[in-house]
């Protein structure tokens, strides 16, 4: 196991900050996992298990796995009191998962010069994650393109179908949508690994064993496993996305609990 440290920018203290990769086995560069873009994301977890089942494995390993837990020390500085409230770079006012635009790098932004160095980590590896939380939810995967769905039926989770020609100008410069208009050779996916702010050792468990399933799989039969057809019945699949703005604001009230089935009319 290698561990790397990416420097990225130095703070008015004067400490350099940097972000730090771990890369087990040899061969092509085949799974790229990262996390903790957004403050306050929890997803650290997931990343100590697969890192101890990783390690347990690596001579193993035919291809490289690269891991980054936490690849977003600016996000996890941001606090209101004892609270991490990093999902916005207060630079630019924008989202962190909205910098992997077209503009490589600019002077001084420092969200697009971190995301231009996780596209550049990543843009090799054959299939790429990218761990989240979302509000209130329990785990489940994006699928971003049709053409996935059989892998993403091989992982196991929910899925939900991600359909970016909805609302191109919102995930302009998002991450997974990014790498697939960049590169025909990475399958990039955002897997929301449970609620925000949350400890839940069942959804820590059930992703950790999705990426475990994978990885198995691929060391069974190698690149093959983007010509295998996987067929999931249980999957949980949303399609299509439904937006629905209120007038005015207000409060939500959800009749529906996370996982609970609904049909959408
Ligand atoms: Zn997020």
């Amino acid at each position: 196991m290698k561990t790397t440290e990416h420097y990225l920018y130095t703070d008015i203290t004067g400490n350099k900050v940097s972000i730090r990769s771990y890369e087990f086995g040899n061969g092509e560069p085949m799974l790229y996992l990262q996390g903790g873009i957004h403050g306050g994301e929890v997803t650290y977890f997931i990343f100590q298990k697969l890192y101890e089942y990783i390690k347990s494995i690596e001579n193993l390993l035919t291809f490289k796995v690269l891991m980054l837990p936490m690849v977003n020390p600016i996000s996890w500085q941001q606090r209101v009191y004892y609270y991490p409230v990093g999902k916005f770079s207060l630079q630019s006012g924008q989202d962190f998962n909205r910098h992997y635009s077209e503009k490589e790098y600019e002077e001084g932004n420092v969200a697009k010069k971190l995301a231009n160095l996780l596209r550049n980590l990543s843009e090799d590896y054959k299939i790429a994650f990218d761990f989240h939380t979302a509000r209130c939810s329990k785990p489940y995967l994006y699928v971003e393109d049709r053409s996935l769905i059989s892998l993403a039926n091989l992982i196991g989770l929910n899925l939900n179908l991600f359909d970016f020609e909805i609302n191109p100008t919102e995930f302009s410069g998002y991450y997974v949508n990014k790498m697939r208009q960049n590169s025909n050779s990475t399958k990039a996916f955002t897997i929301e690994c449970g609620t925000h702010d949350d400890y839940s050792e069942q959804n820590i468990t059930e992703v950790t064993k999705s990426i475990i399933r994978l990885l198995n799989k691929l060391l069974e039969v190698g690149e093959k496993i983007f010509e295998c057809n996987f067929e999931n019945e249980s999957i949980t699949f949303c399609l299509p996305q439904k937006w629905i703005y209120s007038a005015i604001t207000g409060f939500a009230k959800f009749y529906k609990q996370p996982n609970e089935l609904c049909s959408i009319p």
